[in-house]
């Protein structure tokens, strides 16, 4: 006897597609290196941008934590809009 049952998924549904729903498409987020001040403690995550810092020499302490803070890079979205002073 040959059974006329579905296999419950009903019509219309494409199984190779249903990854399709777990990706949104999201905009493109711009990323760049950008220069940044890291905190040079361990357990400290303080960072800062560093043309967001007012010290143009030296090493600016961290807000934090209060230890020396190391030049660095990040990978940061880019401010489409920076503002101008
Ligand atoms: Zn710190």
């Amino acid at each position: 006897m040959i059974s006329d049952q579905t296999n419950g998924l009903g019509p219309g549904f494409v199984k190779g597609d249903y990854h399709m729903f777990q990706r949104k498409p999201t905009e493109e987020v711009v990323k760049e290196d950008t220069a940044v001040w890291e905190c040079s403690s361990d357990e400290c995550k303080g960072w800062m941008r560093a043309n967001f810092s007012s010290h143009s020499e030296g090493s600016p302490t961290c807000p934090i934590c209060g230890s020396k803070m190391d030049e660095g890079t990040r990978l940061l979205e880019v401010i489409p809009n920076p503002r101008k002073f």
